[in-house]
């Protein structure tokens, strides 16, 4: 029987996003795409037909860091039957607090973390009695670590973390068929390193000189989502994935 069911990733124009959106459709998953960019989700779509024509693909370019869009894009989606929400998209922010611009503050704390438990609550009150679903958030090593001229950044990361973990109980106390889980990724290369620094481009291998790729990241993402565990995070020194309980 076909299956008619969706697996939503939010910031699938680039980066994590976009190779999750693959890995998913590699494994037969229907998927809706949602960014600001409609050109890279329309070249995603095109890739994913190349990888996979049995399955359907739905993009919806949004700017998700405008709140009304955001319950907007929720009504769009009521006809479609959700499995799994991959909340992904997010942005990171360099330098000393006083040196942030307050419009990017704004921004990251509308789209990392308001956005973020907006879509989390809609996605748990519409279907956390349905057996299988998944709520899978992006944190990042530095949502468990601090890291000074990141603050804003890592305490939105904090944020999700904690969100998520406290999700993630409550649901299994509630016998809930819902899971909520949280991937932290350190060092990863994606467009993350050129918008948190401001820069055209960002050299990774002279900042970093090890990181993942993209792809990496998104085959811990699917161990994660394969797992009964709830945290997926990449240790920050050793670069090893752990899968572990809240
Ligand atoms: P990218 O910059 O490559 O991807 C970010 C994605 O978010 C893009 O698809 C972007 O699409 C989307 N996005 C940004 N702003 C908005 C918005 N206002 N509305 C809708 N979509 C938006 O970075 P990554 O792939 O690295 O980042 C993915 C996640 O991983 C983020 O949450 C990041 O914090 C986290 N992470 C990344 C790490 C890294 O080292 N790369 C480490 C730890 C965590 P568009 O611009 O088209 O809107």
């Amino acid at each position: 029987m076909t299956n008619r069911k969706y697996t939503v990733v939010t910031g699938a124009s680039s980066g994590i996003g976009y190779e999750t959106a693959k890995a998913f459709a590699e494994r037969d998953k229907n998927l809706i795409l949602i960014a600001r960019r409609e050109n890279k989700l329309n070249q995603l779509k095109k890739e994913i037909f190349s990888l996979n024509s049995n399955v359907n693909v739905l993009i919806f370019p949004t700017d998700l860091s405008i709140r009304e869009n955001v319950n907007q894009l929720f009504n769009d989606l009521e006809p479609y039957e959700l499995e799994t929400w991959i909340n992904n998209a997010g942005f990171g922010m360099y330098g000393d607090l006083e040196n942030n611009n307050i419009e990017k503050v704004e921004k990251i704390v509308q789209l990392n973390v308001e956005t973020l438990t907006l879509l989390s609550t809609l996605f748990v009150k519409k279907y956390r009695h349905v057996a299988g679903t998944q709520l899978i958030n992006m944190s990042s090593a530095g949502g468990y670590t601090i890291v000074p001229n990141a603050v804003v950044y890592c305490a939105t990361k904090f944020y999700v973390s904690a969100f998520t973990e406290g999700l993630a109980q409550e649901l299994i106390q509630s016998k809930s068929e819902m899971r909520a889980k949280v991937l932290a990724p350190a060092a990863t290369k994606t467009e993350f390193g050129q918008v948190a620094n401001n820069l055209d481009t960002y050299d990774y291998d002279q900042s970093f000189g090890m990181y993942h790729t993209s792809q990496q990241m998104a085959q811990f993402l699917l161990s994660l989502y394969d797992s009964d565990l709830s945290v997926g995070h990449v240790n920050r020194e050793t670069f090893t994935f752990e899968l572990s309980d809240t």
